[in-house]
């Protein structure tokens, strides 16, 4: 997509003034270090979480501040997940051959398996139409990536894993889980760092035609974890995010979205600690059918209440 609604009338990029020919959209969590960015639209404003779809300008590559659009939710048209999808994930990097990574690769698998099948969290996606996929076993790359990466370059390497058969040709019927290695950085821009900028995303290759994917740094030590101090509660936050992210918006900006966000994101603005039944810390989705954010089984009771007041207040205030 070149074009959304929050971008089709900007014409130069907001940073170096560069005549803009279309935008790179790009589904992505900000770290909470860099929260509380206002963004105005139609007059009113509201505090967001930083999370959603950025917009990097073509072709400079600067990440643009866009005004919101609309703050309902809203179906682009765009590819969505549907029920037999294929979920794989992908370890890139010798670290995770060794003896020492097989039990965190192995809790991980767990996760996006635990995370994809909870018929509570992934089964009340089916209000959105989109389904519950299926994982099949992982691969490991066994070269390691170099210590700063950009999107690019993972989609080339993605791009290059595919044709060799290092991992599986999905098509457009699912989407990898691109795990990395700790030391290793991800650039979106030259100013947009993982850890110091954001956390992790959801992209595309090739926009509606994929592949489909997400990426996660090795777990943040800061700024991506509202909840405990275990780096692996800090994936599965992110994890489970980008996995409903990118279900419900496979070409970032063109399946669900509520203005610029993505339906985490919009519950990351009043965030509460979730888990899921088997026990994964999970970020919540934007229910549509109770205009509240997801709440998990074993939900902090006392939070649960002004949890459903926030989520109305936040939608009168923002004129919905
Ligand atoms: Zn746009
Ligand atoms: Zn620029």
């Amino acid at each position: 997509m070149d074009r959304c609604e929050a971008c089709e009338r900007i014409s130069a990029c907001t940073v170096c003034g560069h005549r803009v020919t279309g935008f790179d959209h790009i589904g992505v969590r900000a770290s909470t270090s860099r929260r509380e960015e206002t963004a105005a639209g139609s007059g009113r404003s509201r505090v967001t979480s930083g999370s959603g779809v950025w917009h990097f300008a073509r072709p400079c590559g600067h990440r643009s501040s866009s005004a919101a659009g609309s703050p309902r939710v809203k179906y682009n048209g765009g590819p969505l997940w549907k029920t037999g999808y294929t979920w794989q994930s992908v370890y890139w990097g010798t670290y995770f051959t060794t003896p020492s990574s097989s039990s965190w690769v192995k809790r991980v698998d767990d996760a996006v398996l635990n995370i994809e099948t909870d018929k509570a969290y992934s089964g009340g996606l089916s209000e959105y139409n989109v389904g519950m996929g299926r994982v099949i076993p992982h691969t490991i790359i066994k070269t390691s990536p170099p210590g700063r990466l950009s999107d690019s370059q993972i989609k080339q390497a993605l791009t290059g894993w595919i044709s060799q058969g290092a991992v599986s040709s999905l098509g457009t019927e699912g989407a990898y889980n691109i795990f990395l290695p700790p030391g290793v950085t991800v650039s979106l821009s030259p100013l947009e760092a993982s850890c110091k900028v954001f956390c992790d995303y959801h992209n595309t290759v090739d926009n509606a035609k994929g592949p489909f994917y997400t990426v996660e740094p090795y777990p943040c030590t800061q700024g991506c974890n509202q909840c405990t101090s275990d780096p692996f509660d800090t994936l599965t936050q992110g994890l489970s995010e980008e996995i409903v992210e990118l279900k419900t918006d496979m070409d970032p900006g063109t399946g669900w979205v509520i203005g610029n966000e993505e339906l985490c994101d919009y519950c990351n603005t009043k965030f509460v600690c979730n888990r899921i039944s088997t026990g994964e810390y999970v970020n919540a989705w934007y229910d549509k059918g109770k205009n509240a954010c997801w709440k998990g089984p074993a939900g902090q009771r006392s939070e649960l209440l002004s949890t459903d007041l926030d989520a109305h207040r936040v939608r009168v205030d923002t004129g919905s």
